[in-house]
């Protein structure tokens, strides 16, 4: 296979290289932290008052972690580190745990932005020559505007048609010939149930790639969503903290998402020692963004656990590639003590071939135990009125789940189509048991 580099130099650079770039890049972002009140409280405590008190990557660890809470209490302006007036936009996470966190950008930082998503985009294979069709939330939310203007310097034809409305997504996919699509995951996956619905005929269309992200998935979705659709899935991984999509993304290989390291420093820990895991392991991603002079923000705790892969990657690249994100460290249930994550379920049921395409993690207390209830949809062409089958299929999902989780769910049964979809991040689980407890 031969791969296209957007940035051949940087995508290519040397281990050594790569270093050294961090290095001065890094020190630039001191200089802009000192600028903020939060950081410059911060990075004085430990010795550090000048981008000079910085000598070596190592130097890094000398910094405390950033969380959500720490951005929460900057709010509105307390991260902004230039003339507000060389402000040219600001950006908002989702807020899925709480209230979010403002990010700024000055001219510059949205050119490295844009070129972080124009370098995944043209990585996949495609070029300018491609209709790309940005079927994901606009707005606030960084996965829009992000993919919009990274779409325009790839140069390809950018439909900016948001969310949601599958009709109107399909009238311009026929429309305008689209051949690239950037959504959810559990948004693509409801097109294939509406598409199957309206009686679309897939090869009307010319869809040959898509980008999923904002939210996590299983190897056997990406699969799904690959052999229904008969296209390329791409995984991309992104934050509003680190600016939003361009973050992390798989190459043509679709064997990890390579973390660009000359515009973000990443380090793995374990989320309770915060102590680094070896090369491999599991654990909270952290990350320092060294290419955001409006908002820097240093070794943030993102909570989203992934590990680093070991070996180098078939295209050539040099930066280093992450497993896909399983979840959030707060995503984790505990059901009469077991520990689960929502994405244990979902790797199970995607692989049972009956399974339709949306599902629902229900918890509730029943007296004093937890009860796990798994409400799953049927493919359309399964009868919902032939008991039998059901009862199987059921049964099946119930048992599979059990040997995996080692939790006995309730296992309901839904028609294709029936259960809710969000037209942002999918909500995977219910959770009415009491707080705090
Ligand atoms: P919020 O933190 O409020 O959801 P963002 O819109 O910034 O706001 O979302 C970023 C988060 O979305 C990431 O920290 C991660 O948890 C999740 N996410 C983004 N892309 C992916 C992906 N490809 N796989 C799994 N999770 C993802
Ligand atoms: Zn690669």
């Amino acid at each position: 296979m031969t791969y296209q580099y957007w940035n051949e130099k940087f995508e290519t650079m040397s281990r050594p290289e790569l270093a050294s770039y961090q290095l001065v890049q890094l020190k630039k972002m001191i200089g802009y932290s000192l600028r903020t009140p939060f950081y410059a409280a911060r990075l004085k405590a430990v010795g550090i008052s000048s981008p000079d008190d910085i000598k070596a990557l190592s130097d890094l660890k000398r910094i405390p972690f950033t969380t959500k809470n720490d951005l929460r209490s900057g709010f509105p302006y307390g991260f902004l580190s230039i003339n507000r007036d060389d402000v040219i936009r600001l950006h908002a996470s989702s807020g899925t745990t709480g209230i979010p966190t403002t990010i700024y950008f000055s001219r510059d930082d949205i050119k490295n932005w844009t070129s972080f998503v124009a370098r995944c985009i043209y990585g996949t294979g495609c070029n300018k020559t491609d209709v790309f069709q940005n079927m994901i939330t606009y707005g606030l939310f960084t996965g829009g505007l992000g993919f919009h203007a990274g779409g325009e310097e790839v140069g390809m034809l950018v439909i900016p048609s948001g969310s949601g409305n599958t009709t109107r997504q399909f009238r311009l996919m026929q429309d305008f010939g689209t051949t690239v699509v950037h959504a959810t995951p559990s948004f693509l996956l409801h097109v294939e149930a509406k598409m199957k619905e309206e009686g679309i005929n897939r090869d009307s269309l010319k869809l040959k790639r898509a980008f999923a992200g904002a939210e996590p998935y299983s190897e056997d979705t990406r699969r799904r969503i690959e052999e229904l659709l008969n296209i390329d899935v791409f995984n991309s991984y992104g934050l509003s903290e680190m600016n939003g999509p361009g973050v992390a993304f798989e190459c043509q290989c679709k064997n990890g998402l390579h973390l660009w390291e000359d515009g973000y420093i990443a380090e793995i820990v374990n989320p309770d020692t915060l102590e680094p895991v070896p090369d491999g392991e599991t654990g909270e991603l952290v990350l320092t963004i060294l290419c955001r002079e409006a908002t820097p923000i240093l070794r943030y705790r993102t909570r989203d656990l992934t590990a680093f892969y070991t070996e180098p990657c078939a295209c050539g690249r040099t930066h280093r590639r992450i497993h896909r994100i399983t979840g959030r460290s707060d995503d984790m249930l505990i059901i009469n003590g077991v520990n689960l994550f929502p994405s244990q379920i979902e790797e199970v049921i995607m692989a049972i071939k009956e399974v339709g395409n949306n599902y629902l993690i229900v918890v509730e207390k029943e007296g004093v135990l937890d009860r796990l209830t798994v409400k799953v949809e049927v493919r359309p062409d399964i009868f919902m009125d032939d008991s039998r089958p059901l009862n199987a299929i059921k049964e099946k999902i119930r048992k599979t789940l059990q040997a995996s989780i080692t939790i006995n769910p309730r296992v309901e049964l839904h028609e294709s189509g029936a259960l809710p979809v969000s037209e942002g991040k999918a909500v995977r689980v219910q959770d009415s048991r009491p707080k705090d407890v």
